[in-house]
């Protein structure tokens, strides 16, 4: 195979991985996701000169959910910079995505910005900053990709509210250590919102090539994030991804990336391209099963990783 013919790599991809079975999960702790058909599959890759490369069902919309808080990162690093990290750390958890094991030895300081409790210190950040966090976030997300049409799902953000027990109780403990700052309500509000933005796999890299071009928009000169941030967000992507499963994608796979339990994971090639996958049925670690399996397929056909 040619390495630069991505098309014929993806088809191959399609090919061998479409039909084979998976042991895996759709994710039904969010009422709503449990409704979404598992043998859904596509993949969108999209690379610095500005190709694409797709099949099957890229351009269908779907949960980022957890995708989610990468953007939420970038937007908290932008506005409030280093100042950050006095209340979210930048360490592996070795735990599951929702775990609330860590926080008490912690001190109330998430182990990273990618678990569950992580994400909220975010959130709670962005709420302080914005007077509209939900509309600041969309409005980042639109100069981000130059797509006005990404907007929120609110039947996910609702059915996620209402089973979000554990996510209610992370967020109460977080306050005990006084690391919440507003309202549980309002942080988990924007939360569950951000997590239901609806995105394609053609969209997902259209959002993450800025971190393959040092921070750069695409076809623009407009410096859109510091070098330092996407540093940064590609080393916790490449270290906290993945949750306790970080380490199995950098050994198999090999790239910075995100995962969500709507399926879909975007991976990062510096230099290279951005992609994206969606397989709705989730590896015990909540991690898409044949999402990461394509991926892997992806730097093993290329025969390029970062490494
Ligand atoms: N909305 C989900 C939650 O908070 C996100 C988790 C995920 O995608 N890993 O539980």
């Amino acid at each position: 195979i040619d390495v630069t013919d991505y098309q014929k790599i993806l088809n191959q991809i399609q090919q061998e991985l479409s039909g084979t079975k998976v042991t895996g999960r759709v994710a039904s702790y969010v009422p709503e996701l449990a409704k979404v058909p598992a043998d859904k599959f596509g993949m969108h890759l999209y690379n610095l000169e500005g190709e694409s490369f797709c099949f099957g069902d890229s351009d269908e919309c779907f949960s980022i959910q957890s995708i989610s808080k990468v953007f939420s990162l970038a937007l908290a690093m932008k506005m409030i910079g280093n100042t950050l990290w006095k209340r979210v750390g930048v360490e592996p958890s070795g735990a599951k995505f929702n775990s609330l094991s860590l926080l008490e030895d912690n001190f109330g300081i998430p182990r990273n910005p990618f678990i569950n409790a992580g994400a909220l210190v975010v959130a709670d950040v962005l709420v302080s900053y914005f007077s509209d966090p939900k509309a600041a976030f969309l409005t980042f997300l639109h100069e981000l990709t130059g797509n006005d049409t990404i907007t929120y799902n609110e039947t996910v953000a609702a059915s996620e509210k209402s089973e979000g027990y554990r996510n209610f109780a992370m967020a109460n403990y977080l306050k005990s250590f006084g690391n919440m700052k507003n309202d549980v309500e309002d942080v988990l509000d924007f939360y569950f919102h951000q997590c239901s933005i609806t995105m394609s796999c053609r969209e997902l890299p259209q959002a993450f090539i800025v971190f393959a071009n040092q921070g750069q928009l695409l076809g623009s000169d407009r410096q859109f994030l510091t070098g330092q941030q996407v540093k940064r967000i590609n080393a916790l992507m490449l270290t906290c991804g993945f949750y306790d499963e970080a380490g199995e994608f950098s050994f198999e796979v090999g790239l910075p990336g995100k995962s969500g339990v709507g399926g879909g994971i975007v991976a990062v090639h510096p230099g290279h391209y951005a992609v994206a996958v969606w397989s709705p049925p989730l590896n015990p670690k909540g991690n898409s099963e044949r999402g990461m399996a394509s991926l892997e397929r992806l730097t093993t056909l290329t025969g390029y990783s970062i490494f």
